[in-house]
C-alpha cells in the first residue's frame, strides 16, 4: 500500500512537470527556467500555490494574484499522470524495470496528445528521444522480441511514410503529419506489432467517429484537420494496458 502512495505523489509531482512540457516545449522555451508563473499576470507562482492537484482546490481555481482562472487542463493532467503511474504498476509492477518504461512511454503519450491537440505539432525531442530510448530498451525488453519491436517500429514508419506521400501527391492534401510517422517509430518499439494494429484501429476508428461528428455538429468539411497524433497516443495508452484483450477478443470474432 505504501508503495502505491508513493507513486501516485510521484506521479503527481511529474504530472505538474509535463504541464510545463507540454506548455513551453511547443514555444521553444526552455522547462527548466525560469520558474512557473501565472498565464495571465506573469508573476512567479510561490512554491505553495503550485502544489499538484491540490493548490488549484486550494486557490479555488483562481490566481492567487490576478484572480484570472487557471486551466483545468492542470490539476487534470496532474491527476491522470498519477493515476496513469498507479495503472503501471497495477499492470506491470511484477517487471519494476519494464514498469518504468511504461511509465515513461504513458508520459510521452499525455505529452505529445496535448501538444498535438492545442499547436498541431508533434516535437521531435519527444517523438525521436522516444524512439532512440525505446528501440534501445527493445533489445532487453522481456515481453517482445527485438524483431516484433524493429518490425513494428520501422514497418509502421515506412507504411506511413507511404501514407503521407499518398495523400500529398494523389490527394493533394497533408492527410497525415510527418511527426506521425517519427512517433510510429516509438509506439511500434515497445508495442510491437499485435498491439500497434490495435492502436492504429483504435485511432483511426476514433479518428473517424471525431471527424464525422465535427463535419454533421460543427459544419466542418472533409478538409477538417484533426490532430491524428492525439488519437494515436488515446489508442496506444489502451493499448498498452488492454491490447492483448482486444486482440483476442477481435480474433474470437473470426474463429
Ligand atoms: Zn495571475
Amino acid at each position: 500500500m505504501e508503495k502505491e502512495i508513493i507513486l501516485i505523489l510521484f506521479g503527481l509531482i511529474i504530472g505538474s512537470f509535463l504541464n510545463v512540457v507540454v506548455s513551453r516545449l511547443p514555444e521553444k522555451k526552455s522547462i527548466v527556467k525560469p520558474r512557473s508563473h501565472c498565464p495571465s499576470c506573469k508573476k512567479a507562482i510561490k512554491f505553495y500555490d503550485n502544489i499538484p492537484v491540490i493548490s488549484y482546490i486550494l486557490l479555488g481555481g483562481k490566481c492567487r494574484n490576478c484572480k484570472e482562472e487557471i486551466s483545468l487542463r492542470y490539476p487534470l493532467i496532474e491527476a491522470f499522470t498519477a493515476f496513469s503511474f498507479w495503472l503501471s504498476y497495477f499492470y506491470f509492477g511484477a517487471d519494476l524495470i519494464y514498469t518504468a518504461f511504461a511509465i515513461l512511454f504513458v508520459c510521452l503519450l499525455i505529452s505529445l496528445a496535448v501538444i498535438d491537440l492545442t499547436h498541431m505539432i508533434l516535437p521531435d525531442e519527444l517523438t525521436l528521444g522516444g524512439a532512440v530510448v525505446f528501440i534501445v530498451y527493445s533489445f532487453f525488453n522481456p515481453w517482445l522480441t527485438t524483431t516484433d519491436a524493429v518490425i513494428a517500429s520501422f514497418g509502421s514508419a515506412l507504411t506511413f511514410t507511404g501514407l503521407y506521400y499518398f495523400y500529398l501527391k494523389v490527394k493533394k492534401i497533408e492527410g497525415l503529419g510527418f511527426g506521425d510517422v517519427k512517433m510510429m517509430l516509438f509506439l511500434g518499439a515497445f508495442l510491437g506489432v499485435g498491439k500497434l494494429l490495435v492502436t492504429v484501429l483504435l485511432a483511426s476508428l476514433s479518428g473517424l467517429i471525431v471527424g464525422i461528428f465535427f463535419i454533421i455538429f460543427k459544419g466542418k468539411t472533409l478538409k477538417l484537420k484533426l490532430p491524428f497524433g492525439t488519437f494515436l497516443a488515446a489508442g496506444s495508452y489502451i493499448s498498452l494496458f488492454w491490447g492483448e484483450r482486444i486482440l483476442r477478443a477481435i480474433q474470437s470474432l473470426f474463429y
